[in-house]
């Protein structure tokens, strides 16, 4: 008798998506068969292309991923989009449920003139370019002195630093060679990371702030003109260390390469002729309601470049109840929900497509768990597996060929390989008819033949 089991499917293979992927397989109330769907030919999402590449402590997160992906019962089907390749229908015939794993895909707008002259990027755009995102434009444009990083979280602090760290210190890492070329030979002297709100009201994480400190021939700065609350009035300890190093910075002058942090301002106009000149600024405050005001000052603050970094924002996959004011998808539990909060059946959500840009990798285990448990209880109370159309057929009969695990080792050893012949651990390889000719080396396996109701 062919054994019954139910098939999964989760699109998105960073951490989310893996997460949701393990705890499938290692629990024992329904037999399962996980496949994971990602529409790049490799796996690890933002560990991969968002993870700093100077920070390879985070991103050796990956070891423990990888047997995720090795598990005997996960699949990996690289290079298959949800929306060109495959449909939202599609899966839902093929698979008995279906956990959306993908991510925030959009920037936050500012919502200011100028937002969209050249020079005025998000710093996801900055990100996926010297992460080596095959989607990244390329090349970066580094000419200018002056940056504005607009937004106080710890992506601000990412692109602050690789902006001013020395590029011999960035050499070891796995960037592709031009940008470490763009990034010797850039002219970015002075980075100023502007915060809408005060200094005790920063999102950065205080081992992120104090890893500026370290950074050779940076100077850090807090002018003098900006009010610092005394870091020993403050109650939250992790306030009360981000106020000591403000502290510390404070009236340091500028040096060869400086990043300044600006407190109380927020954009209110990007200006320029052709691209990027000036970044107009209002100063801002509290009320008597904690609503953020203007003061009536501005100023204005000449750069070349412009970066945002305020949050990520979801894309709404068609068909799916999306919430676009929060820009992610409705759910409750973990459960995919419409508008009236009834569960679209069969349908999880996972990572930040649930519950928006928030939290670090390991955030994602239990966030994932909690959504596998909802999944879980459906499914064991279901009346066994339904599914009944197989998405190898349907992607055979598209012309698609996926990406299979075989596939993403190779891509995996030939990146390690442009390594070792540089002196490096890794080179990532932004190619895509490259990736996709590397990962194509073998079809995945079927697993067709293993479906009981087939
Ligand atoms: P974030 O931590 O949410 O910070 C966003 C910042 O943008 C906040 O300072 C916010 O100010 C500001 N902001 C939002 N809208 C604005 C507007 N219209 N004008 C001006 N400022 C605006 O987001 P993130 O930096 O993108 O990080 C996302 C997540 O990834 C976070 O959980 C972060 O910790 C994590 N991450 C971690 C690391 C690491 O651990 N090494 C590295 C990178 C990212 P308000 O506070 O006033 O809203």
């Amino acid at each position: 008798m062919t054994e019954e089991f139910f098939r999964i499917a989760v699109v998105g293979t960073g951490p989310a998506g893996l997460y949701a992927a393990d705890e499938l397989v290692q629990q024992d109330r329904i037999p399962v068969r996980v496949d994971l769907i990602d529409r790049l030919c490799t796996p690890f999402g933002l560990v991969r292309y968002g993870v700093a590449p100077d920070h390879p402590r985070i991103k050796s997160v990956t070891g423990a991923l990888s047997t995720i992906l090795e598990h005997p019962l996960v699949r990996f089907l690289g290079g298959v989009e949800l929306g060109s390749d495959i449909g939202r229908s599609d899966l839902l015939a093929c698979y008995d449920a279906v956990v959306y794993a993908t991510g925030l895909a959009a920037d936050r707008p500012l919502g200011v003139p100028g937002e969209e002259l050249p020079g005025s990027h998000s710093a996801r755009e900055l990100v996926s370019w010297y992460s080596g995102h095959p989607d990244a434009a390329q090349p970066f444009s580094l000419d200018a002195e002056r940056v504005a990083v607009v937004g106080a979280g710890n992506v601000a602090l990412d692109v602050a630093r690789i902006l001013t760290k020395p590029a011999a210190a960035l050499s070891y890492t796995d960037m592709p060679e031009p940008v470490l070329a763009a990034l010797r030979a850039s002219a970015v002297r002075e980075v100023t990371v502007i915060a809408r709100r005060g200094p005790e009201h920063t999102r950065f994480t205080t081992k992120e702030l104090r890893e500026l400190d370290t950074l050779d021939g940076v100077s850090i700065r807090v002018p003098a003109d900006e009010t610092l609350p005394a870091s020993d009035t403050v109650a939250e300890r992790s306030v009360r260390a981000n106020l000591a190093l403000f502290e510390k910075w404070s009236g340091v002058p500028a040096g060869e390469r400086t990043i300044t942090f600006r407190f109380w301002r927020r954009p209110i106009e990007i200006r320029g002729e052709k691209a990027v000149r000036e970044l107009v600024l209002e100063h801002t405050a509290l009320d008597d309601t904690g609503q953020l005001v203007a003061t009536g000052g501005t100023e204005t603050l000449p750069v070349g470049v412009v970066l945002r970094s305020v949050g990520y924002h979801g894309m709404p996959i068609a068909g799916l109840p999306f919430d676009r004011s929060r820009g992610v998808v409705r759910q409750h539990a973990g459960r995919i929900v419409d508008e009236e909060g009834r569960a679209c059946s069969g349908e999880y959500v996972a990572g930040w497509l649930k519950r928006g840009p928030s939290g670090v990798i390991g955030t994602n285990r239990a966030d994932s768990a909690d959504t596998i448990a909802a999944l879980l209880d459906d499914l064991s109370t279901s009346g066994g597996p339904r599914a009944v159309r197989s998405l190898d057929d349907l992607l055979a009969r598209n012309g698609s060929r996926p990406v299979p695990l075989s596939g993403w080792r190779a891509i995996d050893s030939r990146e390690i390989a442009l390594g070792a012949e540089a002196g490096r651990d890794r080179i990532k390889i932004t190619d895509w008819s490259v990736l996709r000719t590397l990962g194509a080396h073998e079809a995945p396996t079927p697993v067709v033949s293993n479906y009981g109701r087939e």
